[in-house]
């Protein structure tokens, strides 16, 4: 701590990853060597810029960017981009943390980051938005590169902003391959990676239901959020024969107690991603319930979906989920669960997965992405969306084989910690210490 001083949401994603750790330490002395706990607390580089920027007015405006570039062990560093006024280091050393055990799990051979700047996008002209990103790149361009560092989106920064930052970058570099993934379609993106990260909760979710008989189909789903991860959750949870009940923002959320349909996702998707526009409007739209100032976690669900942001999701919302009957919660944001929440959801038997598992095929089909973008082809939709499938089953696999505790059930969180430390610190020792 006296490392890290201000940096809690760091320390509490480390802490997370230790206390599960520890035991499986214990009887695993080799993975106390080679200084690697301490190496793997220490970003390998962390880059942080000015990135200054003049707005619709003619004013000059100044913004703090960032780049962790976490670990390279397993490949180059890979992880999003977040543009939201909270961005501070505390926040995306969780995040490339995280990111570099996630992306240990999807199987596929990328390294750990995350970057992303103070800018607040809430408000801003296509005008400004794009001049951001491209004054963003004009640092960034030079710290990343294909078989470098590989950033993607994240909060504040979806299709429209990576392909600002992609063109940018191509400009500056005069390079053409696979830096950005979440591009368009039309210059290198790969269909189903904007539903990947939501999808692949879904799976993870269906997967952890079908290990005690039980499934999706006629559940009561919440879903917080309302961005890429919510929507597509929702879409998915849909088609599986939930019934999704909410989704939020940081102004309050939507109840609908009819449950989603198609056409109402399409009027979300319209207000979220043509409009740029709030939840509330899209409350009026569809006449459904807004309710101001509220997360969804008072109405009563048997699965819970938290896909907005870090820590929305406490230990009074917990036992309110489970005093409700909540059997499942996957989360599809990075640590939406507080560390209380966690512990809470494993003592009452409920199936937890943690972000770094269940959101984890964002990143996976990024780096199927960068495969399609090397080899200078794309793939099918249903080949995408078979192997992303194929992927959280591997990592839900892995999890229930690292994660099993003495009376058979499992801590889907110790298994996903110990099963990305084991990939990530075995490719430590094998390289050296560096
Ligand atoms: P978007 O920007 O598309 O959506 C974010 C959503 O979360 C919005 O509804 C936003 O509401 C809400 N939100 C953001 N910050 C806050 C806050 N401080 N309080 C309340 N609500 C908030 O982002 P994504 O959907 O891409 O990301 C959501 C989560 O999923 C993040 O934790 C991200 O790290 C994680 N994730 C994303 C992946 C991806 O592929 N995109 C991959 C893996 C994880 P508002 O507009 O009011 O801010």
């Amino acid at each position: 701590a006296e490392h890290n001083p201000g940096q809690p949401e760091y320390l509490q994603a480390v802490t997370e990853v230790m206390e599960s750790l520890w035991p499986f330490i214990t009887k695993n002395p080799r993975y106390a060597e080679h200084g690697i706990l301490d190496r793997l607390v220490e970003p390998e580089r962390i880059i942080v810029f000015r990135v200054s920027w003049v707005d619709d007015r003619g004013e000059v405006k100044v913004n703090r960017g960032y780049r962790i570039q976490h670990s390279s062990s397993i490949g180059p560093y890979k992880g999003g981009t977040r543009f939201h006024p909270s961005v501070n280091l505390s926040i995306l050393k969780f995040l490339a943390f995280e990111q570099t055990f996630k992306n240990a799990l999807t199987t596929l051979p990328m390294g750990g980051g995350k970057g992303g700047a103070d800018f607040n996008p809430r408000d801003r002209s296509p005008g400004e938005i794009m001049r951001f990103c491209q004054a963003y790149m004009t640092e960034l361009f030079r710290h990343i590169g294909s078989d470098v560092d590989v950033p993607a989106g994240d909060i504040g920064v979806g299709g429209r902003e990576v392909g600002f930052m992609a063109g940018m970058m191509k400009k500056l570099s005069n390079r053409a391959d696979c830096v950005f993934t979440g591009k368009g379609l039309s210059f290198g993106g790969s269909l189903i990676r904007p539903e990947a990260t939501g999808y692949g909760t879904v799976y993870f979710a269906e997967e952890m239901l079908k290990q005690s008989g039980r499934s999706l189909e006629g559940m009561r789903v919440a879903v917080s959020g309302s961005g890429n991860v919510a929507q597509y959750a929702v879409e998915k949870a849909m088609a599986l024969g939930a019934k999704v009940i909410t989704v939020s923002d940081s102004d309050g959320t939507v109840v609908d107690e009819e449950g989603f349909t198609p056409e109402k996702l399409a009027e979300l998707m319209d207000v979220k991603n043509k409009q740029y526009g709030r939840i509330n409007a899209y409350a009026e739209r569809v006449k459904a319930n807004f309710i101001p100032g509220k997360r969804p976690w008072h109405v009563p669900v048997e699965v819970a979906l938290p896909c907005a942001t870090q820590n929305e999701l406490n230990e009074e919302d917990a036992a309110l989920l489970i005093r409700n009957g909540v059997v499942c919660v996957a989360e599809g944001a990075n640590m939406p669960s507080t560390a209380e929440a966690v512990k809470q959801f494993e003592r009452s038997g409920v199936l937890f997965a943690p972000g770094k598992a269940s959101n984890a095929g964002g990143v996976a089909t990024s780096g199927l992405e960068m495969s399609q973008n090397a080899m200078r082809l794309s793939w099918q939709r249903e080949e995408v969306d078979a192997r992303l499938l194929q992927i959280m089953q591997a990592i839900h696999r892995s999890c229930t084989e690292h994660g099993r505790r003495e009376d058979g059930t499992i801590s889907y969180v110790n298994g996903a910690n110990v099963a990305g430390f084991v990939k990530v610190a075995d490719a430590m020792i094998g390289q050296g210490v560096i």
